[in-house]
């Protein structure tokens, strides 16, 4: 079985190399951003997008040409990247996957790629890594990298240098350790409640720094625009949001461990998190209802990570041998686990679930995560049979489903 895996060390550039690295992320950004309103051009007088060839040819141009002559300074592989990135960002927007691409802005993800493994140098006994035109650079070696090296980004992040090492190597096919089975419910006041009892509190990073943040979005914004003051401020901003990544990262790793080892099979509900968090506030000949309660729910949403947190469980599933099936959210929060009446009236409040039809009490989450794992079953002895199943809407990859996967669904922890 191929297993990719991500490494991440925080890199230590001399002076001279962060100059050219923040140059490079420039560069790329420059190229994206002119692609960009080349295309939407393009689309405004009616022709048809360019494909990555013709925009790699229009790279060329501008490299060699007088306008932009520092472009040729930047490695040609990085530029080349960014306009696949762009093509990735149009095929996500037409399979309405993502919104329509936004044009990049400086200090926000600063990154640029290096797609050739035969010219990345990887000493890893000396703790340095070598890039084209970057040269040797020295990272913080946490952990030794596994596998073949396929490709490498470079990012900035809280003003430090990243570097983020993807590989691939053959492993055996996992056995799971685990047998049982569980059904996952998540929600904004659990964060995610197990079938078996267990559940993990809100993961509120954000609101605890969040008076944090406002202090120095404030203090930023008192200062002048661009004076050394005020990029000080700025830097205190950055290093905030990276605090609040950092502790959400390290918050849901734990989660997701934890249960993909003590489970063979988790069900978990095919939440549309990007419908949900999809501005409240409607448009003008429709707007949208409970527009403050739904913003702040929608906040709660992505403050969580549940996205993150289905990824996660995803490939770290998978890496353990076992499987996540994704259910679609049918009555899961509405069914009597004890009697199976179905009805909204069964759950009264936000958190207490009591049938009106046999007087069954339960905490709400508590009934959703087992109704979510009966779905997951009756799911799961489908496949097997070979019945064919509708999708869940929106599920995110069938690979969740197979079970006999040569490569298994794995995610590439993207961190
Ligand atoms: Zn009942």
């Amino acid at each position: 079985m191929q297993r990719l895996q991500a490494f991440r060390y925080e890199l230590m550039p001399t002076g001279e190399q962060q100059r050219q690295m923040r140059r490079f992320a420039g560069s790329c950004r420059f190229v994206f951003n002119r692609a960009l309103a080349l295309q939407k051009e393009r689309y405004e007088r009616g022709e048809k997008k360019l494909g990555y060839a013709g925009l790699c040819k229009l790279l060329t141009e501008w490299r060699n040409g007088p306008e932009t002559p520092w472009l040729a300074d930047a490695p040609v592989h990085p530029l080349q990247q960014t306009l696949k990135d762009l093509e990735r960002a149009y095929a996500n927007f037409f399979a309405k996957r993502a919104g329509f691409p936004r044009f990049k802005k400086k200090g926000q993800h600063d990154s640029f790629r290096y797609p050739d493994p035969k010219q990345i140098k990887l000493d890893q006994g000396n703790s340095r890594i070598f890039l084209p035109k970057l040269g040797w650079l020295r990272y913080r070696n946490s952990r030794k990298v596994l596998g073949e090296v396929k490709n490498v980004t470079v990012s900035a992040s809280g003003g430090k240098w990243f570097v983020s090492i993807q590989t691939e190597r053959e492993i055996q096919a996992p056995v799971p350790k685990a047998t049982s089975a569980v059904g996952i419910d998540m929600g904004v006041t659990r964060f995610a409640t197990l079938s078996d009892g267990t559940f993990y509190a809100p993961l509120n990073s954000f609101k605890r720094h969040e008076d944090c943040l406002r202090r120095a979005q404030q203090a930023m914004s008192r200062k002048t625009k661009f004076s050394n003051n005020w990029k000080k401020a700025k830097a205190r901003v950055q290093k905030i949001h990276a605090r609040i990544g950092d502790v959400r990262r390290d918050y849901l790793h734990k989660a997701t461990t934890t249960i993909s080892q003590n489970h063979a099979m988790v069900c978990i509900e095919d939440l549309q998190v990007r419908n949900m968090s999809r501005s409240a506030a409607g448009t003008t000949e429709n707007p949208g209802k409970n527009v403050r309660a739904k913003s702040g729910l929608n906040k709660a949403i992505l403050d969580q990570g549940w996205f993150e947190f289905r990824r996660q469980l995803d490939y770290k599933l998978a890496w353990a041998g076992g499987h996540l099936i994704v259910v679609p959210p049918q009555n899961t929060s509405r069914t009597c686990p004890a009697c199976g009446h179905v009805s909204a009236d069964n759950r009264q409040t936000q958190a207490r679930f009591l049938c009106v039809e046999c007087g069954f009490e339960e905490n709400a989450d508590l009934v959703g995560a087992i109704n979510i794992l009966r779905a997951g079953h009756a799911r799961f002895a489908c496949e097997v049979s070979g019945a064919v199943m509708p999708p869940a809407a929106g599920t995110h990859r069938s690979d969740s489903f197979r079970l006999d996967a040569g490569v298994s669904a794995v995610g590439i922890p993207r961190l």
